[in-house]
């Protein structure tokens, strides 16, 4: 059972969630808990470091945002201990949670959960700190922003678990995010592969990597509210049983900035040589564009992470000077949206419509990318959530009961 900032964000709140906690654990089930920092804590780190420094060292802003989750472990441990159950929390190091050497994105190599097993066995609830891990030699890493819903299905795995529910803010994974469009809809059931690209297109209710973790060892996901008993959206191998949309969901990002490079000269080996400038500094690239014109120069326009912009110029002013290209700029006000589906694969008409339906709302699109089961455009980001909600309506998602706030 993995809890969300909003779900513990209080006294009140953890309080909540160790009664669920314990609800569970008297019906008879053996109980592991992971829970993120409290609140907005993670957020209040990062900005505490960038007080003291624009460039803060990897291993020490680990070391920092790892302390927001051994805060809310504990706390919740009292929580139950009050309440007269027995509970013990553990960090990710204390329950075996190894992981890359690389901080800030570490991956999880293996998990021994020794002491987990130990602690169940025992009859008490487990608490584990999301987020975190240690490398062989003893250093502390994190997962990544998001990083706790990862924890939460590893250890399912490990502890080969019948699920892993993820409790959060809404009530499950929507057709869009509720927040943006008011007549999204609750998903009941969706496979592996839609989530995972809903996932890396913006979805953020759960981490990609979650997904991919759930999909690699099947471990099946409930992705349900914290707040409320409702049902909320199971996520697993997709089956003959399940309904294959055409589009089943809508998602937006707006963590990555444009680069163009103008006036690229148009021969052989020039896109290799500025992607090889950016693949040095270790940039990812998502989505790319080249336009001839017509006088034999070429534009080349990509889309690069925010979090990367300072690194990402470094590597495009020495691409520009080793090709002999004219001028580069970089556009930070743009969004990409995405439609996705796992029904998209046999519809050739879906792009025509995702493009018209645009059109009409009046959004010019800047590029384009496509998965077998993915379409995704940047546009403006002041035109991000006009967008969105006009291609949940064109295909057919919106919630016809929903109370239209937008009039
Ligand atoms: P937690 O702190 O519990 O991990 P997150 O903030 O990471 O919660 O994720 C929950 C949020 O994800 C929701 O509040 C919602 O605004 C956002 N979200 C984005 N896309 C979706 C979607 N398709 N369905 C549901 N929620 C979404
Ligand atoms: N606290 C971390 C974050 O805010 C991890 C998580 O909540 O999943 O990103
Ligand atoms: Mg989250």
């Amino acid at each position: 059972m993995k809890f969300g900032g909003t779900s513990v964000a209080t006294p009140g709140h953890i309080r909540r969630v160790a009664d669920r906690l314990i609800a569970r654990h008297e019906a008879g089930d053996r109980v592991v808990a992971v829970v993120s920092a409290m609140g907005k804590v993670t957020d209040d780190l990062v900005d505490l470091a960038h007080q003291l420094t624009a460039h803060p060292s990897v291993r020490e802003m680990d070391m920092l945002l790892t302390t927001g989750e051994q805060v809310s472990i504990a706390l919740l441990a009292m929580a139950v201990q009050a309440r007269g159950v027995d509970a013990i929390s553990f960090t990710g190091a204390q329950v075996g949670i190894m992981t890359s050497s690389t901080f800030s994105k570490a991956q999880i190599l293996a998990i021994d959960a020794a002491c987990v097993r130990e602690a169940l066995d025992e009859g008490k609830i487990v608490i584990v700190a999301g987020f975190q891990g240690r490398t062989p030699d003893g250093q502390i890493t994190t997962l990544g922003r998001g990083g706790s819903d990862t924890t939460a299905v590893a250890l399912a795995a490990g502890l080969s678990a019948d699920l892993a529910e993820i409790y959060t803010d809404v009530a499950g994974v929507y057709t869009a995010d509720p927040r943006i469009v008011p007549k999204a809809r609750k998903i009941d059931v969706i496979g592996y592969e839609e989530m995972l690209e809903m996932a890396s297109s913006g979805a953020g209710v759960l981490s990609m990597r979650s997904v991919e973790a759930a999909r690699n060892h099947g471990v099946i996901i409930h992705c349900r509210s914290s707040f409320t008993d409702e049902p909320g959206t199971i996520v697993k191998e997709q089956d003959a049983d399940m309904e294959q949309a055409i589009v089943s969901g809508v998602t937006f990002d707006t963590s990555e900035v444009k680069f163009t490079i103008r006036a690229v000269p148009d021969q052989a080996g020039v896109a290799a040589q500025v992607f090889s400038k950016l693949a040095d500094h270790d940039i990812n690239i998502d989505m790319i564009i080249q336009n001839i014109s017509e006088d034999g120069a070429t534009d080349i326009s990509f889309t690069a992470p925010t979090g990367e912009l300072d690194v990402a110029e470094q590597a495009v002013r020495e691409a520009v000077e080793v090709i002999g290209a004219r001028t580069w700029v970089v556009d930070e006000d743009v969004a990409k949206i995405s439609i996705v589906g796992a029904g998209m694969k046999t519809q050739p008409r879906v792009s025509a419509r995702m493009f018209s339906a645009l059109a009409a709302a009046g959004i010019n699109i800047d590029l384009i990318s496509t998965s077998p089961i993915r379409l995704s455009c940047v546009v403006a980001q002041d035109q991000m959530e006009d967008a969105v909600r006009a291609l949940h309506t064109e295909f057919g998602l919106d919630d016809s009961s929903a109370v239209d706030e937008s009039n």
